[in-house]
């Protein structure tokens, strides 16, 4: 039988923040029929196993290299079946995904991809707080500080901060200090309001409010070193005097509502 026989499948799947109610309902049942499942160890929780039939091969990819988890999707679709590939959040997003969809189309191994609820979704939530606020922000900047990956100098943090966006920052609560240098030198006043999500939505979530002048202190205190999201902006602050929208102002005629006179 030739690869081009192989009559399984890869799907992969968007876990969601943590919070095990959190995968889509398309998630779910992938997982209630997968014959296989490859999961990111690191972040998934192992509580969304508990979806699989009893007896389902898993496989943790923290302990795995690419060619290790692309010869598991392989053999596996070789045999027929379909495997699950649970990626933490949504996969399009730091998921290292790309790499195998590569591997797959190049072995014609079919594959789809089913959204998840990414962490900066799960953090917004936690914190009660909307990105995009009329007359504050109507952008949101998803990034991360360079690390052993490095990151274009053209999406250095502080070139980015300079827009004074809305900003979620990933994988880089391990080093605030940079965080806050390169804010502070983007042009983010130092009172500017930031917010560390750590586990959102897992039973062990933290939230640390602060300014760019306290933030660093309080998450050394509160220990925080990784799985957390940073959130940045005056969408965070109470009093930043954003404009109420024009969607539902009574005044405001659109598609489906005629306005009244102001
Ligand atoms: N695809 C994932 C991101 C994977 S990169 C997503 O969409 O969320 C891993 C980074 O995501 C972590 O370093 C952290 O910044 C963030 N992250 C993942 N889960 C998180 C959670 N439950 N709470 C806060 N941040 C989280």
């Amino acid at each position: 039988m030739s690869l081009k026989d192989s009559k399984g499948e890869v799907i992969f799947v968007g876990a969601g923040p943590g919070d095990p109610e959190l995968i889509t309902v398309k998630g779910s049942r992938a997982l209630e029929r997968a014959d296989r499942v490859i999961y990111a160890g690191s972040l998934v929780n192992p509580e969304l196993l508990g979806i699989c039939r009893k007896g389902t091969p898993v496989h943790d990819s923290a302990h795995l290299t690419l060619e290790e988890v692309v010869t598991l999707m392989t053999e596996g679709t070789m045999r027929g079946e379909t495997i699950v590939r649970l990626h933490t959040g949504d996969p399009s997003m730091y998921g290292a995904v790309k790499e195998q969809f590569d591997y797959l189309d190049k072995q014609n191994i079919a594959y789809s991809v089913i959204p998840g609820v990414s962490s900066v979704f799960a953090a917004a939530a936690a914190i009660r707080q909307e990105f995009t606020l009329p007359g504050i922000s109507q952008t949101l900047i998803l990034t991360r500080l360079a690390g052993r990956t490095p990151v274009p100098e053209r999406e250095a943090l502080s070139k980015l901060a300079k827009h004074q966006a809305s900003m979620a920052i990933f994988l880089s609560v391990q080093d605030m200090g940079s965080v806050v240098e390169a804010l502070l030198e983007g042009g983010y006043p130092a009172s500017t309001p930031i917010a560390v999500i750590s586990k959102a939505s897992w039973p062990e979530e933290e939230i640390i409010l602060g300014t760019l002048e306290t933030i660093e202190e309080k998450v050394k205190q509160a220990g925080v070193r990784k799985q957390a999201q940073i959130l940045v902006g005056d969408f965070l602050d109470p009093a930043n005097g954003y404009a109420r929208s024009k969607l539902y102002d009574p005044t405001f005629t659109h598609e489906y509502r005629q306005g009244s006179k102001p």
